[in-house]
């Protein structure tokens, strides 16, 4: 570490998180898929061969984030805004206190990413860092939608993306007998409010209701999950990352 261009070289901090992904898979769900995504990213990189690509280093995984929209389900622990906005100032400020200069948040829980693109443009004032943010799900690329099932295209949080990353992954952290989907319980058909879009309310695992109504803090169905397909979400995002990081290198 010691004798690397530091200037030349970049730090990917990946951000993992705890929190509920339904009954039908684990609590660490984001973690797992943040380990996972740092494992392919680097060995694409080492199979690059490409000089710069042995300027990359991984932070370990940061394995609780931002949560707090799960935090009414069991299970689920998330920083309060203020200490995780320290938790990430303080690991970048202790690695530009070495030299370091160039750094990636791999994002691998969406609610991280507010609070992430905050302490980024702070320090790229306070200290002069550049961070980067690499977004760890390519869940829009035309390869990532065509793996999920009909009637199943608003899939976002804990359904079958997700899902199918962790039976990638590990086959036996996943109970799909006892998965249920989740709908958008607020607004109206008619109406334009959405989780997303031009009239939002910031959403809670419980706006996400099973067909009985009850708060399942899913936004998905599940049930189409399956490894094969894990294996392509994985394929897809750790190579867009990966070329993200390739193209990143030669600003540095
Ligand atoms: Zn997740």
């Amino acid at each position: 570490m010691e004798q690397l261009d530091k200037e030349k070289s970049l730090v990917v901090i990946p951000l993992g998180a705890l929190e509920q992904h339904g009954n039908q898979a684990p609590l660490i769900t984001d973690t797992l898929i943040a380990s996972e995504m740092t494992r392919r990213i680097s060995n694409i990189l080492s199979d690059k061969k490409d000089t710069l690509a042995g300027n990359v280093l991984f932070f370990p995984v940061i394995p609780i984030g931002y949560s707090v929209e799960h935090a009414s389900f069991c299970g689920s622990i998330t920083f309060r805004p203020d200490t995780y906005y320290h938790v990430l100032a303080d690991i970048v400020t202790g690695l530009n206190s070495h030299g370091f200069k160039n750094f990636a948040f791999l994002i691998c829980h969406g609610g991280n990413r507010a609070i992430a693109e905050v302490v980024s443009r702070q320090l790229r004032r306070d200290l002069g860092v550049k961070i980067y943010l690499i977004t760890s799900g390519a869940f829009s690329s035309p390869k990532v939608k065509a793996t999920l099932s009909h009637g199943n295209e608003s899939d976002f949080h804990g359904g079958e993306m997700e899902t199918s990353m962790v039976m990638a992954i590990d086959e036996s952290m996943v109970d799909l007998k006892s998965c249920k989907a989740g709908h958008y319980s607020l607004g109206s058909d008619k109406g334009k409010l959405n989780f997303f879009g031009s009239l939002s309310l910031p959403w809670m695992g419980e706006d996400f209701t099973a067909e009985d109504d009850t708060p399942i803090g899913i936004g998905g169905n599940p049930s189409g999950a399956s490894a094969k397909k894990g294996e392509i979400i994985l394929d897809e995002s750790a190579n867009e990352a990966a070329n993200g990081i390739i193209e990143l290198l030669t600003y540095l």
